[in-house]
């Protein structure tokens, strides 16, 4: 599954996009930023790149 960050709320939420409506912890429609690691740096594949990530 891939990760998605908020960016709102900087929350990090495993999912599939698609199914994605709202924000759990916002509540509301949130932008949706994909932090999903995809090369073999930072833990490889199916982990979370930092570098992705909105701090
Ligand atoms: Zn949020």
């Amino acid at each position: 599954m891939p990760f998605f960050q908020c960016d709102s709320c900087l929350k990090i939420f495993e999912w599939d996009r698609v199914k994605v409506k709202k924000c759990p912890n916002c509540n509301k429609k949130c932008t949706f930023n994909e932090v999903t690691n995809y090369t073999t740096d930072n833990g490889g594949p199916g982990n979370i790149d930092p570098r992705l990530m909105k701090k």
